[in-house]
């Protein structure tokens, strides 16, 4: 099998969509999603793309609906595909957690060359990034953006540690939509080389859930819309992280193999979501994660070009 998504070659069809007065998402067919929210004057924009090319495809797209200017770009979390997009914005602010911040000085550069090798078509005109996206302005918990004028406000959250140390998620209270970033995927195959299993699976995914959302952009996949929808999207991203502990946790127990525990997990998961996207290019790394938490590691390892296609060949062979 070719190695992660790099024989996945074929343009993704793009689709925007207005959730609400002002609110936008873009979605792709299982490609990252994009989102951007109005204020009086203003465009807050979330998520960056790969490149500054990809991102201002986007912002070509977000012209259609509104020719303010984009003050601020809120980042979801410290990957690649998320960030490094950003200086097409021209954003007075790029906002973070500090946790993200933190991250992008740790393994930012890795990460690059990492997701460049695993996504290689998401990353167009890559010689034009400028270099790694770092945040102007960070917080702890949360932080509230004021939108102006009678738009209300824009909520940024830390929910818990998830899909990385550092996520967090975009609340408008005002539609009841949630821009979850990786935290929650809707019919898209879930990443967890950086994640924290069970916390993402239990108390994060609680906080998640308690906005109630009536919108959910997940970080792939289709909008969810309703709250039914929205509980959806959680709870099978709750079951598929589950369902890939308690396989690898069985193997892990009987000191077994983690090619055993991969074979396993693959085979747990495969009927529900083998037919999602990038279902196959993630699962050994989400398994060498979990592996690595339950020998011990709390803090997860930098994911290097050699680390991936290590581990690629010892699970897929
Ligand atoms: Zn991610």
């Amino acid at each position: 099998m070719a190695f992660a998504s790099s024989a996945d070659l074929g343009a993704k069809r793009e689709t925007l969509e207005t959730l609400a007065d002002g609110v936008y998402a873009l979605t792709a067919e299982g490609d990252p999603n994009v989102g951007a929210v109005e204020g009086e004057d203003f465009v807050v924009c979330i998520e960056a793309r790969a490149t500054p090319a990809a991102a201002r495809d986007w912002i070509a797209r977000l012209r259609e609906r509104t020719d303010k200017p984009v003050r601020w770009l809120v980042l979801t979390h410290y990957h690649a595909v998320r960030t490094l997009g950003a200086s097409a914005f021209g954003a007075q602010h790029i906002v973070t957690s500090d946790r993200t911040r933190a991250l992008i000085d740790e393994r930012g550069r890795e990460d690059w060359a990492s997701e460049l090798g695993r996504m290689p078509r998401l990353f167009k005109d890559a010689s034009e990034i400028p270099g790694l996206t770092h945040p102007t302005r960070t917080f702890g918990s949360s932080m509230t953006i004021p939108l102006g004028g009678d738009r209300g406000a824009l909520e940024l959250h830390v929910c818990g540690r998830g899909h990385t140390a550092g996520d967090i998620v975009v609340w408008h209270p005002t539609s009841r939509t949630l821009f979850a970033g990786d935290l929650v995927e809707a019919q898209a195959a879930l990443y967890t080389g950086d994640a924290f299993h069970d916390e993402w699976s239990t108390t994060t995914l609680d906080a998640v859930k308690r906005f109630r959302a009536e919108r959910l952009v997940g970080g792939r996949g289709a909008v969810a819309q309703g709250i039914d929808a929205c509980d959806a999207a959680i709870e099978q991203t709750r079951r598929f992280l589950r369902t890939l502990i308690d396989s690898v946790r069985i193997v892990h127990e009987a000191r077994g193999d983690i090619r055993d525990a991969f074979a396993r997990a693959h085979a747990a998961l495969a009927p529900a979501y083998a037919h999602w996207p990038i279902f196959e290019h993630c699962l050994p790394f989400d398994v060498q994660r979990v592996w690595d938490e339950l020998d011990g590691l709390e803090w997860p390892r930098i994911w290097t070009a050699e680390r991936d296609r290590d581990v690629w060949a010892r699970l897929v062979g």
